[in-house]
């Protein structure tokens, strides 16, 4: 009787734990067509929805999985203004929607090495500012905006960039200057 009793208990208590067993969703790669789109605007009807709530968390279950500090709804094959990140070790993962953000130039840029869960295996060094301001509607959908800088600023960009279909890999490109910079001669047969 006991033993059983044990064993009902246990068998709870590890589908608790086991609520999300693995990534729930999966991350698309470069090359994905999605990953090139100007993503949508969300409504506050949709923010508050059970399935928009579920998709945060679930984005935020992926990212960790994935020892990330940042990933961008289009990075799972949805194309919304939705990005969650956790800069930090010591604040819990945060949901930002419809962002805006206003780069202050004044402050100047810095040279920022990325990598990118879409990107596997490798590094970009890219040119990131320094301070940013940015408006968003958090998971609630309530109205936010704050100033932002160091390594929590360079995380907003990386993840604004997707919003917008851009990659680390282009920013890269740029700063080489390899954009229409060479006339090409057709091969003789
Ligand atoms: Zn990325």
């Amino acid at each position: 009787m006991y033993f059983i009793f044990a064993l009902i208990s246990l068998s709870t208590f590890a589908h608790t734990l086991s609520h999300y067993p693995d990534a729930p969703l999966e991350i698309i790669k470069v090359g994905h067509p999605t990953l090139r789109l100007t993503a949508e605007s969300v409504s506050t009807q949709e923010i508050e929805s059970e399935e928009f709530q579920k998709l945060i968390d679930d984005l935020i279950i992926t990212m960790k999985d994935a020892s990330g500090v940042g990933l961008a709804a289009p990075q799972v094959n949805i194309s919304k203004r939705l990005f969650v990140m956790k800069p930090s070790m010591f604040k819990k993962a945060e949901a930002i929607i419809n962002p805006v953000v206003e780069y202050l130039v004044d402050y100047g840029t810095k040279i920022s090495t990325e990598g990118c869960l879409s990107i596997p295996g490798k590094q970009f060094k890219v040119e990131r500012y320094k301070k940013l301001h940015i408006h968003y509607q958090d998971r609630k959908g309530d109205d936010r905006f704050e100033k932002a800088s160091g390594f929590r600023a360079v995380v907003i960009q990386h993840e604004y960039d997707h919003l917008n279909g851009n990659l680390i890999s282009d920013i890269f490109l740029k700063s080489l200057n390899l954009e229409d910079d060479f006339e090409f001669v057709v091969p003789r047969m």
